[in-house]
């Protein structure tokens, strides 16, 4: 971990901000982004206040100029880029009677566009170190259908995939590109703060307050992936409260 150089997209709060502490508590020089710049400076001035390393970048991973912007910003700054945790995300979930159209592209623009820029942005350096590590957040609706969750759950699935034959396509291209693909259960963060229909909503607070964990939890796991050997990729990792059914 020491000197690693990673980026983290949705450092802001939740799995991305406690990743970024666990991190550059271990060595590593932290670049981070999300759109809420205050939360990002404080986040910053708390991991350099204890010794480590980070810089900051306002980022709407919609926006391609955007993540081409964080990953210039790395190697400014550190001279490369070694990680890229592409963990943005956001889950209005409701059942699709609803009809709440809006929240589907929302998803759709941050889970998958997101991610799909993330990597367009990080591709060539990696490809021109002929090393990197790419690793995402999808979610357990990624590996299995839940009410209420079509779209983000989609989007989740969509992350799977994705990651799997990146994986398999820097594997036959040589490229020595790992990934690694987070599967969250319930985790207390922000996230349920971004559900506008109100039974969702309900539901799933009283989930988290019988189940959820701490995303220091995720943000160990991902400290796992990275510390392995480079000849060793951890693909997929589920996580979640061991009383969540
Ligand atoms: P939070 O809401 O705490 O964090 C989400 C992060 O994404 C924030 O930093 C937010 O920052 C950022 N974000 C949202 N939209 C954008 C955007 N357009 N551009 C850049 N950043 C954006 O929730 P979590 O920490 O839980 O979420 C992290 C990931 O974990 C998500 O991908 C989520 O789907 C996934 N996940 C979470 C689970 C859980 O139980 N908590 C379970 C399964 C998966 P800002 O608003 O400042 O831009």
């Amino acid at each position: 971990m020491q000197g690693k150089v990673i980026i983290i997209t949705g450092a802001s709060s939740g799995i991305g901000e406690a990743t970024a502490k666990l991190l550059a508590s271990k060595g590593a020089k932290v670049v981070l982004g999300a759109r809420r710049e205050d939360r990002l400076k404080a986040l910053a001035d708390d991991i350099r206040a204890a010794g480590g390393e980070a810089v900051y970048q306002v980022l709407d991973v919609t926006r391609q100029a955007d993540n081409d912007a964080i990953v210039k910003l790395a190697k400014d700054s550190f001279g490369k880029v070694d990680v890229i945790f592409l963990n943005a995300g956001i889950m209005p979930s409701a059942p699709l009677s609803a009809l709440k159209t809006d929240d589907w592209h929302d998803m759709v623009g941050v889970n998958i566009t997101g991610v799909l820029n993330g990597v367009a942005a990080v591709l060539p350096t990696f490809m021109a170190q002929k090393s990197g590590q790419v690793i995402a957040t999808s979610s357990v609706a990624g590996l299995k259908a839940y009410p209420n969750s079509a779209v983000y759950g989609g989007t989740k699935w969509f992350v799977r995939d994705f990651m799997e034959v990146l994986r398999i396509e820097s594997a036959l291209e040589g490229t020595n590109i790992r990934t690694s693909t987070v599967y969250p259960a319930a985790i207390n963060t922000e996230l349920l703060n971004t559900i506008s229909d109100k039974g969702t909503a309900a539901g799933m607070d009283a989930l988290y307050k019988a189940h959820g964990i701490s995303p220091e939890r995720i943000a160990g796991v991902v400290a796992f992936a990275i510390e392995q050997p480079g000849d060793t990729t951890v693909s997929e990792f589920t996580v979640g409260p061991t009383s969540q059914p």
